[in-house]
């Protein structure tokens, strides 16, 4: 099986201008152009050596993409190893067998291969019962790997019916079935045993947020018997989690209708009292402000929202919106409540997200205590000194 694209030439070589060495060694993987004494052109995805800017000794080998700053990602720190299919056969290898370590037949939808995280950069594949869908992290990753190989290889270790990549959401190219037919219509699958559907060509991601299944865990554990407000609930996650928990009472806020109505064909596929579950298309920020007019409030409340700050120059903007945002929640959630806030912005880390929260309480003239702080759970790995890839913070609280 192909896995990753012959290179015509032999490896290029790339020298670093800085030391750099000690935490390449230590496991980071990403060297921007910057810190290249040279950018030869090449095609996006060629073999590379990288050397030390020192006496130009080989410290790691990946691949290289002259067009982007982002100029080489490591795929090893031995520079005896070869990059062949068989070394990446032994990624792919270890990438399932922690997932085979973390899950059993209760959850069938993870993220199987987190790029970096596993060891094969820039690739991304998520399973969801028997399709998996791949997603390649730019020029590079593309060139570097054989996504038709990967999903060969996916599709028959897993005996999956489809493998499909998606482009990814910035981008305006086509989505293509890589093995097996396109998956057009929505999944079925398991989490924690609880069944949801994905509509994996046209929702978020690759269609569910996989990475929010602890942070949904514990919110069902804390659940029972409150009235519960999920502002940017997409299509149910928590607010299913939180139906299961007991609670009495879930409203499911988010601008986009079709993934409301799945997020209550989630609720009803579980069994849960149709009812209980109120759907509502709208602005989160309208919504909290009309709740605050009428003295609304909710026993348990979840915010969810998208990244504000997806680059370095937006953190500004965002902390503000975010402060804004919980500072309306927290006036929403009842004396003794809780309150569950996410961050999925690797700019915002989570000393700052810390503070972000502690100024809305404040701003709200409020008190809270924190309950936990949780993470992406275990199939998002990440290496240790890379914390850029640790995007996702959570911070359970109870409000005073
Ligand atoms: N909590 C969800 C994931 C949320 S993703 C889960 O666990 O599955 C962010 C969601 O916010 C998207 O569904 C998007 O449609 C919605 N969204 C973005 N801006 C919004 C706004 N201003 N008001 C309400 N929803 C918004």
């Amino acid at each position: 099986m192909v896995l990753i694209n012959a290179t015509p030439k032999s490896p290029i070589q790339l020298r670093l201008t800085r030391d750099l060495v000690r935490v390449i060694k230590r496991g980071h993987p990403w060297v921007y152009a910057d810190a290249l004494r040279h950018t030869p052109l090449a095609p996006s995805g060629s073999q590379a050596i990288l050397l030390d800017n020192k006496k130009g000794r080989p410290i790691a080998l990946g691949f290289y993409d002259a067009h982007s700053p982002l100029a080489f990602r490591v795929c090893t720190t031995d520079p005896a190893e070869r990059l062949d299919d068989t070394w990446a056969e032994r990624q792919l290898t270890r990438a399932l067998e922690l997932r085979r370590t973390v899950f059993d037949a209760q959850t069938t939808a993870y993220r199987l291969i987190n790029g970096e995280g596993d060891g094969l950069p820039g690739l991304i594949c998520d399973v969801y019962a028997d399709t998996a869908v791949i997603q390649l992290d730019g020029d590079g990753p593309a060139g570097f790997w054989n996504a038709a190989g990967i999903a060969s290889w996916v599709a028959d270790t897993l005996s999956l019916k489809s493998v499909y990549r998606k482009p990814q959401s910035r981008r305006r190219e086509k989505g293509q079935a890589l093995f097996g037919p396109t998956p057009n219509r929505p999944v079925t699958f398991l989490e924690n045993g609880i069944r949801f559907q994905a509509s994996l060509l046209d929702g978020q991601k690759t269609g569910f947020f996989l990475d929010q299944r602890d942070n949904r865990r514990q919110i069902s554990s804390v659940a029972a018997g409150r009235r519960v407000l999920n502002l940017f609930g997409y299509t149910g996650g928590f607010s299913v989690y939180a139906g299961i928990g007991g609670a009495t009472q879930v409203t499911t806020v988010d601008l986009a209708a079709p993934a409301l109505d799945m997020a209550h064909q989630n609720w009803l596929l579980n069994a849960l009292p149709p009812d209980n579950h109120q759907i509502v298309a709208a602005d989160a920020f309208e919504y909290l402000a009309q709740a605050t007019r009428r003295k609304k409030q909710w026993d348990l409340v979840i915010v969810d929202p998208p990244s504000f700050a997806p680059t370095k120059e937006s953190v500004k903007k965002a902390v503000a919106a975010y402060k804004k945002l919980f500072t309306a929640a927290v006036t929403v959630t009842t004396s003794n409540g809780l309150l569950g806030v996410a961050s999925c912005s690797s700019h915002i880390d989570l000393p700052t997200f810390l503070s972000i929260c502690e100024e809305s309480i404040s701003q709200a003239r409020r008190q809270a205590t924190i309950l936990t702080i949780n993470h992406q759970p275990a199939d998002h790995p990440t290496p240790l000194p890379f914390s850029e890839f640790r995007y996702l913070k959570f911070v359970l609280m109870r409000v005073e």
